[in-house]
């Protein structure tokens, strides 16, 4: 069995969730930017840690045989925050790097004015990049939030299909579904959605426009939680050829949109070692540290 985890924050895992991964038949993932868990107080805050997506936790990754991407934004929290806005004028910066397959995580968070405005501004973002859009649901207010995101998403002009709308539940994915944008779930230890319940929507909806991910980070979290969403699937009659629909196929076809998957044919990550990935990097060449 082969996973692809679309949403999962690695810089706040260890080489241990690495290792466990990769035996559980992840190998690949997507790593959204989001905030660090305190709040961030300039600019080059983000910086330092897009650096860190596009270049350290890749190599991190490609130790364990795992090809990691990752997706560049201000995340929804820290939009409310004036010190963090300006990172919205270098995103471009790192919009065009190889990786980057998606703006995001983008959306809302509390639903203020100032999230709204980064959410319209990093969506025009998407467009002008030709590059798909991860939008976060809140997880206060989730249909009222669902419902505004999509007034935004269509507003935006771009095409739903280069959209992915995540955390979403029984609720909110009948909207999404209707609006042609892609439904993203993220499969929590004991809260929120479950490998059960995930069973049951993929019975009831199909395996089209539909991700699955951990979304794990510093919180309580599991990323094992595809492979056992995925055993969940084979145990409720679901084949071999559905599993890897939803597991691989999936955000392969999704992030493909972007032209930046860096997945070596049928993938196994091998292709990390390219020069190209290690361009400008003196880290990843080897070469000491000054
Ligand atoms: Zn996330």
């Amino acid at each position: 069995m082969r996973i692809f985890d679309p949403h999962i924050h690695m810089t706040s895992r260890t080489t241990d969730d690495y290792e466990r991964m990769h035996a559980a038949g992840v190998r690949a993932v997507v790593e959204p930017a989001f905030w660090l868990g305190q709040p961030r107080t300039n600019v080059g805050s983000f910086t330092d840690y897009f650096d860190a997506l596009v270049g350290w936790e890749r190599f991190r990754a490609a130790q364990f045989g795992i090809t990691h991407h990752c997706t560049i934004a201000l995340n929804p929290k820290e939009a409310n925050d004036p010190r963090c806005v300006g990172v919205l004028d270098v995103l471009e910066r790192y919009l065009g790097k190889d990786g980057v397959v998606a703006v995001g995580e983008i959306g809302f968070d509390s639903m203020g004015e100032a999230e709204e405005e980064a959410f319209r501004r990093q969506l025009a973002l998407a467009v002008e990049f030709a590059l798909p859009a991860m939008v976060h649901t809140p997880h206060r207010d989730k249909e009222g939030g669902t419902a505004r995101t999509l007034e935004l998403v269509e507003e935006s002009g771009i095409d739903p299909g280069m959209v992915v709308v995540d955390h979403l539940n029984e609720l909110t994915v009948g909207p999404v579904d209707e609006r042609g944008c892609w439904m993203g779930f993220s499969i929590y230890p004991d809260t929120k959605m479950d490998p059960q319940r995930m069973v049951r929507i993929l019975q009831d909806r199909g395996t089209e426009r539909v991700l699955v991910n951990s979304a794990a980070d510093w919180g309580r979290s599991d990323p094992l939680l595809t492979r056992v969403t995925a055993d969940a699937m084979l145990a409720a009659g679901f084949s071999d050829d559905d599993v890897d629909t939803v597991m691989w196929r999936n955000p392969v076809e999704f992030f493909g949109q972007s032209g930046r998957l860096l997945l070596d044919g049928e993938s196994d990550g091998a292709d990390l070692r390219s020069p190209a990935t290690f361009e400008g990097n003196s880290v990843l060449r080897g070469e000491p540290v000054a």
